[in-house]
């Protein structure tokens, strides 16, 4: 026998190691057939190393040890939060925006318990769902009549299909937009079986295109918010106001696509206006559609505002059904329009605002303020400063906008790409990962979004760079 397959022989059996007292503790929290699983993933994988000549630990008890740090590794959830420190307030990879504590509420409430999804309590007969947050979203919009769905790509695709499947959507060649993850709107139009009428160029879309295209079957006029990029320099658009009376003359209804729409004034909150849907409804679109978890800060929806006879249409369509959201996110809906009804206390109550219009100063001392504990966590191999640092709101909101912020930045001592790459991962690697931006030559830590400073400062601890004791 040679050393190396002496050596294979002494690894123990899966039985010996479930013996010992650490494994006893390990099948306690995680149950015997995590364990037996884990016990053997253990020993394949020392019986690879010794293979491969490394020296490997084969105690009975360092076996079981290895196979605990395996189940530990295992149980940590797929879906874990993070510091979104970014700068991008509604960033679409980490999830857009963070609910509002009644909207969690709400959430969690309806998960508990039976509610009256579909169940009207005054009659006792069959409701609707979507008449649970019908009223709030008149209100709010000042249309006649409201629905909702899984996403705004979902209200768009159900609205194309309801009016305009087999007949002629009309849009300018100035917003024919791609939105991340492959919403392109000629694409889409394509699956809602609607025709696609390109009028104008990408610079100049002028009233008489419209006059031209648009004819009493036309199925829909489309207008999009060309939320993610501006184009600049010798341009020419039809307001909607303008559509609208066009659209009104000949018959055929007004979509206005919104993307992010908002509901209130953001000018009032000291941030630049964006387009409210009350405005594309008054200006007489037909019908909104908007998302739920962009400027709104509610979760993932998409909303359709607009004329009654148009929504019942959509509502009648079977592709409805197969889109509808569910009661979780229902109810954290209705929980986060409802704190619209009082505009003094929204900044206060609904995190994508209070974020969005957070002051720099404040944000400027909570960097004064962590300085020291980032400066000990980095180590040695990084100068660590306070730095002035512009947010975004994202997710295709003013795209061009910069929100005057302030961070932390870590600039490597010597040679910096590689150091700022290992940084940035043992910052991921963290228990609650860090997500920051490598900017200049080093890495930002936009504090815009920071609010669980103590909680920022214990996670910190576990930080493990080259540089770092
Ligand atoms: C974001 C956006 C969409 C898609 O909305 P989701 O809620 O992400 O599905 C559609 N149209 C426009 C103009 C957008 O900005």
């Amino acid at each position: 026998m040679n050393r190396q397959s002496a050596a294979l022989t002494r690894i123990p059996s899966v039985d010996e190691v479930l013996k010992t007292s650490v494994a006893g503790d390990l099948i306690a929290r995680f149950g015997r057939q995590a364990v037996v699983g884990a016990v053997r993933a253990t020993l394949d994988a020392m019986r690879t190393g010794m293979r491969a000549g490394d020296s490997v630990q084969s105690g009975l008890e360092d076996v079981a040890a290895a196979a605990g740090v395996r189940l530990e590794r295992d149980v940590r959830p797929n879906v874990r939060p993070v510091f979104n420190l970014t700068g991008t307030v509604l960033h679409t990879n980490l999830g857009r925006a963070i609910l509002a504590e009644a909207a969690v509420e709400a959430a969690a409430a309806a998960m508990r318990q039976a509610l009256a999804l579909e169940f009207d309590l005054e009659t006792g007969k069959r409701g609707e769902r979507d008449s649970l947050v019908r009223n709030l979203l008149c209100e709010l919009t000042g249309a006649q009549d409201a629905t909702i769905v899984n996403n705004n790509a979902a209200a768009v695709l159900l609205v194309l299909n309801t009016l305009s499947r087999d007949r002629d959507s009309v849009v300018s060649r100035g917003e024919l937009i791609e939105i991340g993850g492959a919403f392109r709107m000629p694409d889409i139009m394509a699956r809602a079986g609607a025709r696609l009428v390109e009028i104008g160029t990408t610079n100049r879309t002028h009233m008489k295109d419209y006059e031209a295209a648009v004819r009493p079957d036309t199925g829909l006029v489309l207008k999009v918010h060309t939320s993610n990029y501006k184009i600049r320099g010798f341009t020419k658009e039809v307001p909607a106001r303008e559509l609208a009376a066009l659209a009104r003359g000949r018959g055929v209804p007004l979509v206005n696509d919104l993307g992010s729409g908002t509901l209130v004034d953001l000018s009032r909150y000291g941030l630049v206006h964006e387009p409210t849907v009350a405005e594309a409804v008054a200006e007489g679109a037909d019908i909104v559609t908007f998302s739920g978890d962009k400027l709104l800060g509610g979760p993932q929806a998409g909303f359709i505002v607009g004329r009654k006879d148009l929504i019942a249409q959509i509502n009648r369509n079977p592709l409805k059904r197969a889109l509808r959201v569910d009661k979780v996110r229902l109810a954290a809906v209705e929980a986060t329009l409802r704190l619209y009804r009082d505009p003094d206390r929204l900044q206060e109550r609904l995190p994508t605002l209070r974020m969005l219009a957070r002051p720099r100063a404040d944000i400027v001392a909570l960097a004064q303020r962590l300085l020291p504990a980032v400066n000990a966590a980095v180590g040695a191999g990084f100068a660590v400063s306070v730095v002035d640092c512009g947010s975004q709101i994202g997710s295709g909101a003013l795209p061009e906008e910069q929100i005057e912020s302030a961070g932390i930045a870590c600039r490597p001592a010597g040679q910096g790409g590689s150091a700022l790459i290992a940084l940035a991962a043992a910052l991921r690697a963290l228990p609650v990962p860090v997500i920051g931006r490598i900017e200049d030559q080093a890495l930002v830590l936009d504090l815009r979004c920071l609010e669980d400073e103590t909680g920022f400062v214990g996670n910190l601890r576990a930080l493990q760079t080259p540089g770092s004791r």
